[in-house]
Formats: structure tokens, C-alpha cells, sequence
């Protein structure tokens, strides 16, 4: 049974949401995590510009002060999208985080977007999984010495909710990586749409591109071993991204991501979920709808499973707020799947059979 450490959203002039972060990260001995001379990442999701239910940059900042009073070199950051939008290459992803506040400035450390300019930036680490035998992370999070995970706890599209697992896996992937998480489909080319740059050839690991008599791009499927890098990179959109996937598989490959992000840093990750401003939909999109259930709290824990499951479990057991997308919900359905109809348990069940973490907990509250 894992620890999960968990404060509510009552705040006074005694205490607020930085005096509450602080008391979790000490009583839960994460201050001894960090040593001397660590660089940490700080991970997060700067918000799709025109969401508003981001985690505000205040509240990473407080996270920037507790690594640095630890000794640590503290940057904050997030990797390149996979969809075409305003942070799907660092220069775009860094304007977009500025324009939503965060900055040098505002979080008394940098913004450094993980896996470079045009998200090829990565290091292939192992793990043992039935999808996967190794898997791609950004460079600057995996050159870290240490890691907080601060996730936003909410509903997802694909997922049933979004919160530390989705966070590490999709949040520390580059972008050819995600294509990975999203889809086995091999990639094909929109021959009218190709321009012959040349570019997807060059990249192609492999060698399974090649210009065919109309000098238009050609995928060899028996040669492609489905990596996405080619997708990723050309810049006509005539390699599209593959969204089609089964869910359970979905959940399976990005468990396996997590696994493999999370062995790297051994002891020294930990993993902060906010349940507040609970919209149906991921920070991702240019929106964010009203909140389905009250603020909840803060949850702390080293177990990714468990911080999740107890996440999800608390938005279940929530009364859903009037006039919010589930508010008319079946009452025999739970909140998690009055937002998307998935069945978010497998995430889980798949979680502690390959070892991450575990489904049982126990909440210590502040
Ligand atoms: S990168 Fe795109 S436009 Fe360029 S050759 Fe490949 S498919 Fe054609
Ligand atoms: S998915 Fe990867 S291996 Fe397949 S054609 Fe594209 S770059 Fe090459």
C-alpha cells in the first residue's frame, strides 16, 4: 500500500497554497530527495493559449523555491505537441508559455522546453513491456538529476482523466513519441500534398522513404517500423498523424512510458496532483469548460498509480457541480466516465501488473 499525502483547498491568512505545498513536500521527506548541485525538472503543461485551467505559474514558482532551498538548480518545463498548435516547436511552445504567464519572472527559474526546437531531442531508455522495449524522453528531463511532477487533475479525451501518468507519459515523450503512444498504424503519405523537400527521407531512421517517378514521397510499410519521426517533420502536413488506437492499448503503452521515465530517476521522483478546476477536457485545447466537481486538494506521492487512483477516486466520490457537463449524469455512472465513456480502471490494473505502483493507498492528511 503506497502514501499518499493530501491537504484540502481551505485556505486562511494562517494558511494558503503555498504554506499547504510546502507542508506536504516537508512532511512527506521530499526535501531529502533533492541534494546539493540536482538539476530538477519541474514538469508540468503551460496550457494551450486560451485555456484558462492551467496550473497557474505562482504556483510552480512555489515548487521552484522549495527545489532551490534543497540546493537544487530548478528549471520548469514541457515537451513539444504532436498536433499542429501554438507549442509544437520550442520557439512557439515558449511564446505560448509566455503568453500564459510563465516565465523567468514569474517562476524565479527557466522555461526549457525539453526535447528542443523541433522536438528531436531524446534519449531512447529501456523497459521491459509487452508494446515496449524502450522508449523515447526528452533529453532535458532525462539529463535531470531529479524530477517533481506537477500535474492538473482532469478530465481527458482519450484517458477518461489526465493527471500524473498522462503527465509523464505524453508530457516527457517528443513529439514522434507520442505518435508512438497514440497509434501502431504505420504512417502514409498525401502524395497531392508532398512537395518533394526531401526532409521526411533524411530523418526516416530507416530508410523506408524514397521518392517515387513523380518525385512524391513513398513509405515502404514492409521496411517502417512505425517510429513517427516522419510525421513529425514535414513541414506540408503530408504525413498526417495517426490517431486511430484501441484504448486499452493506449493505456497499456503509456503506462509502459511511465514506467520507463520513472526507473530513470529511481528515488528521486515525486509526483504533486492538483484536483482543482476539474474541466471535462485536457489543457490542451484552446477552451476550458466549467469545472464538474468543487476544488478538492493536493495530493503528494512517489507512487504514480496511487496519487492517480486516489485522484480519481475522490472526483468519484464528489457531488457533480450544478450546471457542469455531468451535472444530469446517470447516477449509476461515476463522474470519470460522465465526462468521456472510458474504461479508465484498465490504467490502472495495467499499472501494477507491470510494477509501477500500486491501486491500494493509504491518505496521511495534513
Ligand atoms: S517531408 Fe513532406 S513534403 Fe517533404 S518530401 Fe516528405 S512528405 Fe513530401
Ligand atoms: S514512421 Fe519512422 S520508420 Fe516509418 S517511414 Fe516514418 S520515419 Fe520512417
Amino acid at each position: 500500500m503506497s502514501d499518499v499525502y493530501f491537504t484540502d483547498m481551505k485556505m486562511s491568512s494562517q494558511d494558503n497554497m503555498a504554506s499547504k505545498i510546502r507542508k506536504l513536500f516537508l512532511k512527506a521527506g521530499y526535501h531529502e530527495k533533492i541534494t546539493d548541485k540536482d538539476f530538477v525538472a519541474i514538469k508540468t503543461h503551460f496550457g494551450e493559449y486560451g485555456n484558462l485551467a492551467f496550473l497557474p505559474p505562482p504556483l510552480l514558482r512555489v515548487f521552484v523555491t522549495l527545489a532551490s532551498e534543497c540546493g537544487g538548480t530548478p528549471f520548469v518545463t514541457d515537451t513539444n505537441t504532436l498536433y499542429r498548435g501554438n507549442r509544437s516547436n520550442a520557439i512557439d511552445h515558449l511564446k505560448n508559455a509566455e503568453m500564459n504567464g510563465f516565465n523567468q519572472i514569474t517562476l524565479g527559474a527557466p522555461v526549457i522546453i525539453a526535447d528542443g526546437i523541433r522536438g528531436n531531442d531524446f534519449v531512447e531508455v529501456p523497459v521491459k513491456g509487452k508494446h515496449y522495449s524502450s522508449v523515447k524522453v526528452a533529453s532535458a528531463i532525462q539529463e535531470a538529476d531529479a524530477m517533481i511532477v506537477v500535474s492538473h487533475v482532469k478530465g481527458h479525451e482519450l484517458f477518461g482523466f489526465g493527471g500524473a501518468i498522462k503527465n509523464v507519459a505524453m508530457g516527457c515523450a517528443p513529439p514522434s513519441g507520442k505518435q508512438s503512444l497514440h497509434s501502431e498504424i504505420k504512417p502514409k503519405v498525401k502524395q497531392k500534398k508532398c512537395e518533394s523537400c526531401g526532409m521526411c527521407i533524411k530523418r526516416c531512421p530507416v530508410d523506408a522513404i524514397s521518392f517515387n517517378d513523380e518525385k512524391k514521397a513513398f513509405i515502404d510499410s514492409e521496411i517502417c517500423i512505425g517510429c513517427g519521426e516522419c510525421t513529425v517533420i514535414c513541414p506540408y502536413d503530408a504525413i498526417p498523424v495517426m490517431w486511430k488506437t484501441d484504448k486499452n492499448a493506449l493505456q497499456e503503452r503509456t503506462v509502459e512510458y511511465v514506467k520507463g521515465v520513472n526507473d530513470q530517476k529511481k528515488e528521486k521522483i515525486v509526483y504533486f496532483n492538483f484536483i482543482m478546476n476539474v474541466t471535462p477536457e485536457c489543457d490542451c485545447v484552446y477552451w476550458n469548460d466549467m469545472p464538474v466537481v468543487a476544488d478538492i486538494g493536493i495530493l503528494a506521492s512517489t507512487d504514480p498509480v496511487a496519487i492517480d487512483r486516489a485522484s480519481v477516486d475522490m472526483i468519484n466520490a464528489a457531488q457533480p457541480l450544478s450546471g457542469s457537463r455531468i451535472a444530469d449524469k446517470d447516477p449509476a455512472m461515476d463522474n470519470i466516465r460522465a465526462m468521456f465513456p472510458i474504461d479508465w480502471e484498465h490504467l490502472f490494473e495495467y499499472g501494477e501488473t507491470i510494477g509501477l505502483g500500486e491501486n491500494s493507498y493509504n491518505i496521511i492528511t495534513l
